[in-house]
């Protein structure tokens, strides 16, 4: 971590290596982030504005969060991040409070991401929440918009927010401005699958017998967190068998894949 003007920052250490599949989307978002970062004098030069926020969605575990940190690392930006149900469960005012003061922390240390996960807990649209709680979802909703309005002024930091719900985000965020950019991340296909299955097990020996295309194939409906866990407890079952093992096995997949039951289904797909 580094220190810039008395705040702590972090710079992620994710890079886009680090993420299997979605190459268009990585490209995508290389353009829409790391050029006006990287370089905004040229962009102000231009009279170009860059985007300000990109909203992120698709289902859990598919590497909503992962792909912020990349782009942070990649415009060597801080990370600050945001959770919209811890907000909406703080008492009354906190949750505005903490929502300012991240944003103005992200301000003093531009160039930053701030990341913003579960924004449909609070940028849900206005009069959806049930009616006791709908006035903390509203002010929290209000504020934001303000703080994505200051960033007009704000040279360098970009909003990634993330949801599986983007139907129910108010309208009023979507506007040019806002959030100008709406991506969807997919899940994985075959070949991410295979790419993500490498991205785990680059720090394992595996026995010759392994063969990460099949498993690839036999594991339609996962997501990313889910291969990631299968890779792990195949480590796992293979130091269960003896503890002084040094391989993974084509049968420590067998056995786990054989175990799980994906939390996607076919309608998540299409
Ligand atoms: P949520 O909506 O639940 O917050 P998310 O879409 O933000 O999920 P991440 O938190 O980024 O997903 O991913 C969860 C885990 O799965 C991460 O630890 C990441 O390493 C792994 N993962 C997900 N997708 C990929 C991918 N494409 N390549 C490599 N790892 C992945």
């Amino acid at each position: 971590p580094s220190i810039t003007r008395g705040v702590t920052v972090e710079i992620p250490k994710v890079t886009w290596e680090d993420i299997g599949g979605l190459k268009e989307l990585k490209k995508k978002l290389q353009q829409a982030v790391e050029w006006p970062i990287k370089h905004s004098d040229a962009f102000s030069r231009m009279g170009i504005s860059p985007v300000r926020g990109i909203l992120l969605h698709g289902p859990p575990g598919c590497s909503k969060t992962t792909l912020s940190k990349a782009v942070a690392h990649a415009a060597q930006a801080s990370f600050f991040s945001l959770s919209g149900a811890e907000l909406y469960s703080m008492y009354v005012g906190e949750g505005e409070a903490l929502l300012r003061n991240t944003f103005q922390r992200a301000r003093l240390a531009a160039p930053s991401i701030l990341f913003f996960d579960e924004a449909d807990v609070v940028a849900a649209k206005r009069g959806d929440a049930s009616s006791n709680s709908a006035t903390v979802g509203e002010r929290l909703l209000s504020t934001l918009l303000t703080e994505m309005d200051g960033l007009e002024e704000a040279k360098g930091i970009l909003v990634l927010a993330a949801t599986n719900r983007p139907y129910a985000i108010d309208a009023a965020l979507m506007r040019p401005g806002r959030f100008d950019l709406v991506l969807y991340v997919p899940p994985p296909d075959l070949e991410a699958r295979y790419e993500i299955l490498n991205v785990h097990t680059r720090n394992m020996k595996l026995g010759n017998d392994v063969n990460l295309r099949r498993v690839a194939e036999d594991t339609e409906l996962f997501t990313g967190a889910e291969l990631e866990g299968l890779c792990r407890e195949a480590g796992i079952v293979a130091l269960r068998e003896n503890i002084s093992a040094t391989v993974v096995c084509d049968c420590h997949f067998q056995v786990v894949r054989n175990s799980l039951n994906p939390a996607l289904t076919k309608e998540d797909i299409d």
